[in-house]
């Protein structure tokens, strides 16, 4: 028989190979023609007597990424039209979808021939599962190999089996930490944990697998053997009732009790070890069911897979504009920001000058860099020859004359116009026609700095955010008169460097900082009105989000903040600020001395590691202090989300950003938004503008008139609108 996604070869001693390959993709994922595929080639090597034992592997470097997510998502849509219908006939179809992989994979669980699978490279969520599902599994120990079950990162969990196996396989303890955090394993790490049989040299993967089958591997799972126990013995055992009385606790310390996929692991694993393993099965199909339908898991999907990935690939990049592959990149400006942009541009294959104002600067810029390869080395992320190879494509120079060849320049010189325009002035003498400057700014608006330009179409903001090497987000600002071929080099080159753009227009703060500060400012309110900073800073938490307002400030810098206050004033006037949060910076800053975290001294003590930071304990006495059961922290926990809300929903209004899918991805990589949410719009979109309106009203009375809604919230709420609907990014698609 002739698949369109696997091959299958049967050699001379009667082993099946299934190669999984499918044609014009890069990587293997489940949809439902693969499912099908699977299905026959299950009843195909069954019924072939020739056929002792099969082996699965891919034909791809990498194994799989598992199941194909906008599959998952068409089971929303399928849910909620059917749910309009009849809402107990939607649970149940929803509930045999959501079955159909689960018993596909114990079909060749129990087909009767021994099943291996070869992993050769990333084998993550519903592809482990299929692995799990063989009777063997082999595994490459060529470092590209990472195995996860990575789902409660996008808000559901493995619901084809592998809670089951799993747990049946390792110890529970660390079945939940791999589950529950979506940890990646490497090949090694799996094997310890028992989820591989064994780990070969990469050429010696199928001929370890067909070996397996030729050595007698039972076609027999472990729990269908008779007499079969758990490791650590189940649930029953002095060593469970160390692990499942805390694990709640555990979860919920580091959850919040934000991800109901997170819980539905715990209670798959803790039912499930209690009963048959079909049973089981069943178990996980229900709790599966259950997650699919909250808001949780569709906006996460929604936002962190299907969003980015679209952005990823260009979904905002202007059509008709030819791909550039930049063959160099100038950066100008060695410090903090351009040291780490030169870096990860080599890091991606591109030659990089970096030019600072003499060539110690320039070469202190490029050894950050060599603090970076050091440490992958050290971490096995590098080999030697690939960092000295990386580190050979950064040029230190202090001559503008080197960026004559370049197709981009980046500038991150110091936050000064006059600094900056004698820099646009010296690279635009240099630069061939044709090729793009970029600004690192922060808070100086584009369309300004390009007033400094002769060409200001090929004038944009780039903007990075720090630590640049582990930030995942890039805003791409455009100036008025930024032109097409400008947005497509940005965006060709953020691509190039695996980081998520998201395309914003020309405004005070861009998107990102315009919404940290409603978060920090919501924080200073909070203090003034006396709540503890404890509280603040767990409330932050406990609404989902990484790093609490005080601490983030310390990393931001307070004089930062009092510079971006000061700057308000001086452009805006007086109003622009509110006089209260200038004196608690000016206070901290001026007569404190507290800075932040670069002078140990912020909203924390810094006290010399190993000793952990602490809250300053003089913040109490700035203002009179509240009782903690005096503050609601429910309340506190929505002021945050909602004051960030609001502001995502402020720059839609105003036209600074234009798809809801930006401001979703940019609140959650740029800053944190509690990702459950799905992002700062998915939030109020999950709850329903009417709900966040009526939310922003209540606020806005208690605590001040930057609560009130906007306008366009009030005008969607009237007409029951959402932000994906009323600015909808298919919109365009749709329509042709
Ligand atoms: P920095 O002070 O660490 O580095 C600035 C560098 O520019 C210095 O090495 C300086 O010698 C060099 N420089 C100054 N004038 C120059 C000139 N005429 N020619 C060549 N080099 C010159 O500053 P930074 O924190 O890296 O910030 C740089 C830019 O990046 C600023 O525009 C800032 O707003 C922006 N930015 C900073 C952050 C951050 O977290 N620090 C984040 C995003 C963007």
């Amino acid at each position: 028989m002739v698949y369109t996604n696997f091959t299958v070869e049967t050699d001379a001693d009667g082993i099946a190979l299934v190669t999984w390959d499918m044609p014009g993709k890069s990587m293997n994922v489940f949809t439902a023609e693969v499912m099908d595929e699977l299905n026959a080639v299950i009843d195909a090597t069954v019924a072939d007597a020739a056929v002792k034992g099969v082996v699965f592997t891919s034909g791809k470097s990498s194994f799989s990424g598992g199941a194909d997510l906008s599959m998952i998502k068409s089971m929303f849509s399928f849910y909620q039209e059917e749910k309009a219908k009849d809402p107990a006939e939607a649970a149940k179809k929803l509930f045999d979808l959501v079955g159909r992989m689960t018993g596909l994979f114990r079909k060749l669980e129990t087909c009767g021939k021994p099943w291996v699978s070869a992993i050769n490279g990333t084998c993550m969520g519903g592809a482990f599962e299929l692995s799990l599902a063989c009777h063997g599994r082999v595994a490459s120990n060529d470092k590209s190999v990472k195995i996860a079950l990575p789902e409660v990162k996008v808000g559901i969990f493995p619901g084809a089996g592998g809670t089951q196996r799993v747990s049946r396989l390792t110890d529970a303890q660390s079945a939940l930490q791999m589950m529950t955090t979506g940890q990646s394993l490497t090949a090694a790490r799996a094997k310890a944990m028992n989820l591989v049989h064994q780990v070969v040299e990469p050429d010696q993967l199928i001929s370890a697998a067909k070996q397996m089958i030729k050595d007698g591997l039972k076609p027999i799972a472990p729990w269908d053997e008779k007499g079969f126990k758990a490791p650590g013995g189940g649930i029953w055992t002095p060593a469970a009732a160390q692990l499942w009385p805390a694990a709640p606790a555990i979860l919920r310390r580091e959850t919040s009790g934000n991800y109901p996929a997170a819980l539905a692991i715990l209670k798959c694993v803790y039912e499930g070890l209690q009963v048959p393993f079909d049973t089981g099965l069943k178990i996980e199909q229900r709790y599966f069911t259950h997650v699919l339908q909250t808001t949780e898991a569709y906006s996460m999907i929604r936002s962190l897979f299907i969003s980015m990935q679209e952005l990823g690939k260009g979904a905002r990049r202007p059509a008709g504009q030819p791909k550039t592959e930049l063959k160099k990149v100038g950066v100008v400006g060695a410090g903090f920001m351009g040291a780490s942009i030169a870096y990860v541009t080599a890091a991606a294959g591109i030659p990089v000058t970096l030019i600072d104002r003499d060539i110690e600067a320039a070469t202190k810029g490029k050894g950050v860099g060599e603090g970076l390869v050091k440490d992958s080395i050290g971490k096995g992320r590098l080999t030697q020859d690939e960092g000295a190879a990386l580190l050979s494509r950064i040029t230190p120079s202090s001559d503008y004359a080197d960026l004559k060849d370049a197709d981009l320049v980046i500038e991150a010189v110091f936050e000064d116009r006059e600094v900056k325009k004698a820099v646009i002035e010296a690279v635009e003498a240099v630069l061939p026609p044709g090729a793009v400057f970029a600004s690192n700014t922060s808070t100086l608006p584009i369309t300004g700095l390009a007033k400094n330009s002769k060409r200001p179409a090929d004038f944009i903001g780039v903007h990075f955010f720090s630590p640049v090497e582990k930030m995942m987000l890039t805003e791409v600002i455009l100036g008025k008169e930024t032109g097409d071929r400008a947005i497509a080099v940005a965006l060709d080159y953020v691509s190039a460097i695996k980081k998520t753009p998201i395309v914003v227009n020309d405004t005070r703060g861009f998107f990102v900082n315009r919404c940290v500060f409603r978060y920090i400012h919501e924080a200073y309110d909070m203090l003034i009105e006396g709540v503890p900073a404890a509280m603040i800073e767990n409330a932050a938490k406990m609404a989902g989000m990484p790093v609490g307002p005080l601490a983030l400030n310390d990393e931001v810098a307070i004089d930062l903040s009092y510079k971006i206050l000061k700057a308000t004033v001086a452009d805006l006037g007086e109003k622009a600020v509110d006089p209260r949060h200038m004196q608690l910076v000016t206070g901290l800053v001026e007569r404190e001395g507290r800075l932040g975290r670069k002078n140990a001294k912020g909203f924390y003590e810094y006290p010399p590691k190993p000793a952990k930071k602490s809250l300053w304990p003089g913040l109490k006495d700035l203002y009179p202090q509240k009782k903690a059961d005096d503050v609601d922290v429910n309340v506190l926990k929505q002021r945050f989300l909602v004051t960030i809300a609001l502001e995502a929903a402020r720059t839609m209004e105003e036209g600074i950003v234009t798809d809801p899918r930006e401001a979703d991805v940019g609140s959650i990589l740029g800053f944190g938004f509690a990702p459950y949410t799905g992002g700062a719009l998915s939030y109020i979109d999950g709850m329903g503008v009417k709900t966040f309106v009526k939310l922003c009203e209540k606020l806005a009375a208690a605590y001040g008139p930057h609560f009130q809604p906007t306008a366009l919230l009030k005008d969607m709420a009237a007409k029951g609108e959402t932000f994906y609907g009323r600015f909808d990014p298919y919109a365009a698609k749709k329509a042709a």
